[in-house]
């Protein structure tokens, strides 16, 4: 099958469903056109995904075109944004058309979900190679930056943390397997996260100040808003919110990967006081998503022995502040 053949029969399949009066023209032209309303800024991000770098070589390739997606629509969902569409740059070692059929299968599944409309590409012969762009659409001056945490603001994640990282454990034999389902669940939540775009509202209505969302492991993700913020902030372990994979294993060793493993795409995100209240009391009344909340933004000047912070975090448990040198043992990325 040629190239063009693969992209009408595989890809070129949702700009009509979706109703996308912001997409003037899709997949077939030399570009394709997008219209963006006067008051609002276009949100684009991109993300490759390589084979043996992002995803295990014999990973499905449904899971592969689901995955890709997702963790490109946690971007926008962290960043505040509406789905207004996206492109694949698609690089294939061969012309299996199984592949291709299963990919876009992945694909198209999440894609239909969040109705967001593929709107063109690239199609090339290589090593498998997986790049997709995603635009959307927020209202001028509402993007959450990384930038705009606030003294005084509390600190939030959207979801139980470690369970994917758990499962890549797992896939490397790091972990043995304890129980059939439990594995199973570790696999899904690597395999195909769940992007966070049902609080954007929620992020608008309380005045979320910044945002991102967890690739690369809670401390270092929140340490981004810290920096691009500069402030500091405490972190209080005993209640942190740790995924159900992890029940059978160590208090350390939950925390372990719930502080710094990554691929879980929950947002963490920062707020006021006042703000997250409204959030916590809606929330009781089933109005607005469960969150967790694990600590409060403070000044730099706050976070003066060195001893006792990681990239601007300090940690406690129970209010009492700890020395993450007695964690280093289990904290191995510190
Ligand atoms: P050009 O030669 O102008 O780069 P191509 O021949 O690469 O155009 O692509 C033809 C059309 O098909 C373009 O509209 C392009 O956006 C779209 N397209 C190519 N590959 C893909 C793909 N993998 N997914 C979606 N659209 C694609
Ligand atoms: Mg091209």
């Amino acid at each position: 099958m040629g190239e063009f053949q693969l992209i009408e029969k595989y890809f070129n399949r949702n700009v009509s469903v979706h109703n996308c009066s912001n997409i003037e023209l899709g997949i077939g032209d030399d570009c394709a056109l997008l219209n963006v309303a006067p008051d609002c800024s276009l949100a684009v991000s991109t993300d490759t995904f390589l084979e043996g770098t992002h995803f295990f070589k014999g990973t499905s390739p449904y899971a592969i075109g689901y995955k890709s997606l997702a963790v490109n629509i946690s971007d926008l969902a962290a960043m505040g944004a509406d789905p207004l569409g996206f492109t694949l740059a698609l690089t294939l070692p061969d012309d299996n058309e199984s592949f291709v059929a299963e990919f876009a299968d992945g694909l198209f599944d999440i894609a239909d979900r969040f109705k967001i409309p593929l709107i063109g590409g690239d199609t090339t012969k290589g090593p498998l190679s997986v790049t997709i762009t995603v635009f959307g659409n927020v209202r001028k001056g509402h993007a959450i930056k990384r930038a705009s945490a606030r003294i005084g603001d509390a600190v939030c994640v959207s979801g139980l943390l470690g369970g994917a990282a758990y499962g890549v454990a797992l896939r490397y034999g790091k972990e043995t397997s304890v129980c059939h389902d439990t594995d199973e669940k570790a696999f899904k939540l690597l395999d195909y996260p769940n992007p966070r775009m049902d609080l954007v509202p929620f992020f608008h209505r309380y005045n979320v100040h910044s945002a991102l969302d967890i690739s690369d492991g809670f401390i270092g993700d929140l340490g981004h808003i810290l920096d691009c913020s500069g402030v500091s902030c405490k972190i209080e372990l005993c209640d942190f919110p740790v995924s159900d994979v992890l029940m059978h294993l160590s208090r350390q060793k939950q925390l372990d990967y719930a502080l710094n493993g990554g691929d879980d795409y929950e947002l963490c995100f920062t707020l006021a006081e006042d703000d997250y209240n409204e959030w916590i009391e809606a929330s009781e009344k089933g109005l607005a998503p469960i969150i967790y909340r694990v600590g409060s933004i403070n000044s730099n000047s706050s976070c003066e022995s060195e001893q006792a912070k990681t990239r601007g975090i300090i940690f406690a448990e129970h209010g009492n502040q700890i020395n993450p040198q007695t964690l280093r043992h289990s904290f191995s990325h510190f």
